[in-house]
């Protein structure tokens, strides 16, 4: 098990749809178990496998409220949401972030409900039905698998905003990437 370095926004992989999982072999299982280490490390409450450069259906997430604790891998996920309500995002309670656009926040709007069926490391089909920020959770991660990073999705005054720091920190161009437990980007 090791610690992957994590790619950061610029790079293609983080920008194309990822392929679906045809086995869950120990290729696969070997992959998770480094993508639960490394969304430990950084850490991260979800990590998603074009990340760590593998354009493969597969997100790792670790959450826990008072509705309880909530940690797993989602194989091939599908994701059903409930209407968004169109209104200004709260920064104080609404601001996001991702590992591959370390240490910045910005507010965006999510679906308030999400109902999750994917695949579990043995192959087992679940259905997660998650609400709050475990639903924004699953919805940032399965955008992973998409091709589509949260910055992407944000209005235009927060969009204007991210744009201005991505390129302030020289990102937004292939090829790079941080290193969880040597770098230290996330708070
Ligand atoms: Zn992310």
């Amino acid at each position: 098990m090791r610690v992957r370095d994590i790619v950061i926004t610029g790079d293609p992989v983080l920008h194309s749809a990822s392929e679906e999982v045809t086995e869950i072999d120990d290729y696969i299982r070997d992959l998770v178990e480094d993508m639960y280490l490394t969304m430990d490390t950084a850490p991260g409450v979800g990590l998603a496998a074009p990340q760590i450069g593998i354009p493969l259906q597969i997100f790792v997430y670790d959450w826990e409220d008072e509705s309880g604790t909530y940690r797993n891998v989602a194989i091939n996920p599908k994701l059903e949401l409930s209407e968004l309500k169109i209104r200004d995002p709260d920064p104080e309670t609404e601001s996001e972030g991702c590992l591959s656009v370390p240490g910045e926040r910005f507010a965006l709007l999510r679906a308030d409900h999400a109902t999750l069926t994917a695949l579990d490391i043995s192959g087992a089909s679940y259905v997660l039905k998650a609400s709050g920020w475990l639903a924004r959770i699953l919805q940032h991660e399965f955008d992973h698998l998409q091709g589509t990073l949260y910055v992407d999705r944000l209005a235009d005054k927060e969009q204007k905003a991210a744009r201005k720091a991505i390129k302030a920190n020289g990102w937004g161009i292939p090829g790079q990437f941080w290193s969880p437990g040597d770098d230290f980007l996330e708070p």
